[in-house]
């Protein structure tokens, strides 16, 4: 049998036993984090029957070179939207929190308890606490903060507590400091790597213009909509780093590892419930 195939059985196995499929929410601190770290997955994961959801703790609205305010807010909402639909995934919510003034409070802490109760969370994957964004770096800390109280009932009682506590990962990162990101699951986005491509393409505010124009890249950005998708595509081509490599081997042998172009990578939290390594990957559509 096919290895996609035992995989497949393996998770109508899994989804049996507790008798739904699992749920997935995505965390990030603006309307595109998810989508970069996560789309390729998101959508595997969609596709093979996993509720998916990415939550942005903030609404995105500093993220222009030339809008700001309600009126980017909106806008990003909407590619938001658009990129959900590319990706197949079941929701994209924007908490209205402002971009770039996040911080970790307890009213911000409780809004993160809530949607991962809500969203009855098997899987909660957020950035690590440290970065150099503050938004990122706080919305890893806020993640991280909430990992118990999720099961805590007198914390946010007007929202029901978790009866299991939810596996906790974070997204790759290449910071180094005070330690490495450890990929402990490589998935291989080959066969989605358009579909993520496609949904970042829905967010034109940012590939296009903002982190163009920070990048001071603006001039380089093709005006024909298959062309700058192409652009897109070739600006985010990102070398397989040697952890991520080892993995992958361990995954799919020497021989099929060596052929991945594509892979997003995550790693398992100290807190909340605590799989064994085999356990989370099969947890995964690895390839
Ligand atoms: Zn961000």
């Amino acid at each position: 049998m096919k290895r996609a195939a035992l995989l497949l059985l393996a998770w109508a196995a899994f989804a049996a036993a507790q008798n739904r499929p699992l749920n997935v929410i995505a965390i990030g601190a603006h309307p595109d984090d998810c989508d970069i770290k996560f789309g390729g997955t998101a959508a595997k994961m969609a596709k093979a029957g996993y509720r998916v959801k990415f939550l942005s703790v903030t609404n995105g609205d500093a993220g222009h070179q030339a809008m700001g305010g309600g009126t980017l807010a909106l806008r990003r909402l909407k590619e938001a939207q658009e990129s959900a639909r590319r990706l197949g995934i079941a929701e994209y919510e924007i908490l209205d929190n402002h971009d770039g003034e996040l911080l970790p409070t307890l009213e911000v802490r409780k809004q993160i308890i809530r949607a991962i109760r809500k969203w009855n969370a098997d899987i909660v994957i957020s950035p690590r606490p440290n970065d150099y964004h503050p938004d990122h770096r706080y919305t890893g800390v806020l993640v991280q903060d909430a990992a118990y109280m999720v099961v805590v009932p007198n914390v946010a009682p007007d929202t029901p507590p978790l009866t299991k506590n939810p596996i906790f990962l974070y997204y790759q990162d290449g910071f180094q400091r005070p330690n490495p990101f450890r990929p402990d699951v490589v998935v291989d986005i080959d066969n989605v790597w358009d579909v993520k491509i496609n949904a970042m393409d829905a967010h034109v505010s940012q590939f296009y213009e903002w982190l163009a124009w920070v990048e001071g890249a603006l001039d380089q950005v093709p005006k024909d909509p298959a062309a700058r998708k192409k652009w897109l595509s070739e600006q985010r081509l990102q070398p397989l780093t040697e952890a991520v490599k080892k993995t992958l081997v361990e995954e799919l042998g020497a021989e099929r590892a060596a052929k991945v172009d594509h892979t997003e990578s995550f790693e398992l939290c100290e807190y909340g419930r605590r799989p064994t390594i085999e356990e989370l990957r099969k947890m995964f559509p690895l390839n």
